[in-house]
């Protein structure tokens, strides 16, 4: 028997239409050719950050107390997944939106009135996260960049990789060593987060050298020589900073998902249109059931990989706990995506290979989703040994 019942339409479902027209209207003065020609030159989507800036939506986590929009991860994520879903991409800025959250949840108020304020304008740009470095890797508990207290300052040695936005960004939330491995308590403290005045430190301590890489993301190597950081610039309590900036995470999770759906989406419908526009053999692609059945099974993936990604996010809006949910909607969404990328390069043949196309550009860009800002391995094994309850492996 044919499958009979059609299902609601995409749209109708569409949470917060208002927000997605907004993002959809703005997102529309930047069109492929825009993307393909800064991807071209690695150069900074400067124009399109500004918009977004100017439009609010960076400050949509932002109370309104500081001058944001106050409204909820469901909302951001409708924000990312549209910017993403237009052919647009929210890498060059998405860390404005979440990294505030840090100070938001764990600075003290005069943190908050100095910083929040500002970046809820845009005058302050806070997108720089240094986490990652090059020895340590995933094994974020191992990071060698050490903040060593000295009177009133702390004095930072070490280097970071992966830097995105350095060079774009005012402040860098610093996660570093206060207290040597050998000599905690608990192995998850030790270590602490710092709000670094990039542009006071450059020169002085700092240096920021990018690196080239497969797609157009602003990425950087990031080296501290005895770089002097204020005491008052230190997050929270010394040594408590894994805990501060886990909670980030998940957010930061939630709404890369929501850039994957956002993908998925996009090549979806690219693929879709394409089949049924190409006729090969006199009659079109998309009536073959092997071009029809990945696009379905693409289709299927995406949409229960978002029923996922909106139930993180409003566990997070409710204040519940929602570390499994935010890294299984990363894992699904990603996955999704990148099942969509390849299926959507096959239904275009060669044609998916030429730049005009935009696919193979998103194609690279959606890639990165299996890897940060947490891989796919490493999700696995939160689920297995957090959700679980299985043996640790590391
Ligand atoms: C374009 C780009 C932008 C980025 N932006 C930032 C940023 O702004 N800030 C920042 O701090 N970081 C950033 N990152 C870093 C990113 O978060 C890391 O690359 C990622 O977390 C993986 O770390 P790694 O590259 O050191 O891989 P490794 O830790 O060396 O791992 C290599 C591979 O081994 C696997 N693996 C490692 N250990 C295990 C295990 N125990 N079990 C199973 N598999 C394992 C991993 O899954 C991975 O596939 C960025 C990376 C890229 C590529």
């Amino acid at each position: 028997m044919a499958a009979s019942n059609r299902g609601t339409s995409e749209a109708s479902r569409e949470t917060f239409p208002d927000i997605r027209d907004a993002v959809r209207r703005l997102c529309a003065d930047f069109p492929g050719e825009y993307w393909r020609k800064a991807d071209r030159d690695r150069r900074y989507p400067a124009e399109f950050v500004a918009a977004l800036t100017e439009s609010g939506f960076l400050a949509a986590l932002i109370p309104e107390t500081f001058g944001g929009s106050g409204l909820g991860v469901q909302q951001a994520s409708a924000i990312m997944e549209e910017i993403h879903r237009s052919g647009c991409n929210g890498g060059a800025c998405h860390a404005q939106m979440y990294t505030m959250g840090t100070i938001l949840r764990h600075g003290n108020d005069s943190q908050k009135q100095a910083y929040l304020p500002k970046i809820a304008t845009g005058e302050l740009r806070l997108q720089a996260f240094g986490v990652t470095e090059p020895t340590s890797g995933t094994d974020t508990l191992s990071l060698r960049t050490t903040a060593i207290r000295a009177g009133d300052h702390y004095v930072v040695n070490g280097q970071k990789v992966w830097t995105s936005r350095a060079e774009y960004s005012d402040l860098m939330l610093l996660l570093a060593r206060t207290t040597p491995k050998d000599q905690v308590k608990k192995r998850t403290e030790g270590l602490s987060v710092f709000i670094v005045d990039m542009r006071a430190a450059i020169g002085r301590g700092l240096t920021i050298k990018p690196i080239r890489a497969m797609i157009n993301h602003a990425t950087t190597e990031v080296f501290f020589d005895n770089l002097r950081v204020p005491v008052e610039n230190l997050v929270g309590e010394e040594n408590k900073g894994l805990h501060y900036i886990l909670d980030g995470m998940n957010v930061e999770r939630i709404l890369i998902a929501s850039e994957c759906i956002g993908d998925a989406r996009w090549f979806i419908a690219k693929a879709t249109a394409y089949a049924k526009e190409r006729v090969v053999f006199g009659r079109p692609i998309g009536q073959n059931q092997g071009i029809q059945f990945p696009i379905a099974k693409a289709y299927a993936a995406t949409e229960a990989a978002a029923l996922m990604v909106d139930r993180a996010a409003k566990r997070f809006d409710a204040g519940e706990p929602c570390g499994a949910e935010a890294n299984m909607a990363k894992l699904l969404a990603a996955d999704a995506s990148w099942q969509a990328a390849d299926m959507c390069l096959q239904t275009h043949g060669g044609f998916g290979f030429a730049e005009e196309y935009d696919i193979e550009r998103k194609f690279r860009e959606t890639r990165l989703y299996q890897i940060a800002p947490i891989s796919t391995n490493l999700i696995l094994s939160f689920v297995a040994e957090h959700v679980l309850g299985l043996p640790r492996s590391y």
